[in-house]
């Protein structure tokens, strides 16, 4: 059930998932790998308050179906976008045409797609590039902090999974006092 316009498009290492406790077997397919700290409990709530979310993820099927399933975070999201499947990874517009693709999106859609990520290199260009609403999630020591570049700027910053449930619940309701209908006047 979806009750939110806003939509949601979530990276997965160092957003939710931490990249420093990831296990990898011999075929480097991840096994095992612990969340962020606030991020499972952050997953179900944006899916339970009725955001639409697609995961759009660099790596690979298999260890992704490892870690959420470990988690039984699987079934929160309504679509996943993975770049073993697509053959290109963020900051690529395929990743983000595909996810497009997948949940029936146009080009007036993405006014109310927002793109959560750590990496500014990946998740905050890529977004930034597409016309997104970019949402940086500084958790994470590794990969780039500073901007490089004039469009790895995020649009949002939050220092911590649970951050994000206020910031979409503002976000959404921006969208929809946007999208309100006019007041009829009185005659
Ligand atoms: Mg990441």
């Amino acid at each position: 059930m979806t009750t939110k316009r806003l939509i949601v498009f979530c990276d997965s290492g160092d957003t939710l998932v931490d990249e420093s406790t990831e296990i990898r077997d011999e075929r480097g397919v991840v096994v095992s790998a612990r969340l962020i700290p606030g991020a499972g409990e952050t997953l179900r709530a944006i899916h339970e308050a009725g955001y639409t979310v697609a995961m759009v993820v660099d790596g690979e099927t298999e260890s992704f179906r490892n870690v959420y399933a470990m988690h039984g975070l699987d079934r929160y999201a309504d679509a996943w976008i993975i770049s073993e499947e697509v053959g290109q990874q963020k900051p690529a517009p395929v990743m983000f045409e595909t996810a497009y693709r997948k949940l029936g999106l146009t080009e007036a859609d993405k006014s109310r797609i927002v793109m959560v990520g750590n990496n500014l290199k990946k998740d905050i260009a890529g977004a930034n590039r597409q016309g997104l609403t970019s949402v940086w999630l500084d958790w994470s020591p590794r990969y780039f902090h500073t901007f490089e570049e004039p469009d790895w700027i995020p649009d949002y910053t939050v220092k911590t999974p649970a951050e994000l449930i206020p910031l979409l619940q503002a976000l959404e309701d921006k969208i929809n006092l946007c999208q309100a209908p006019q007041l009829t006047q009185p005659q």
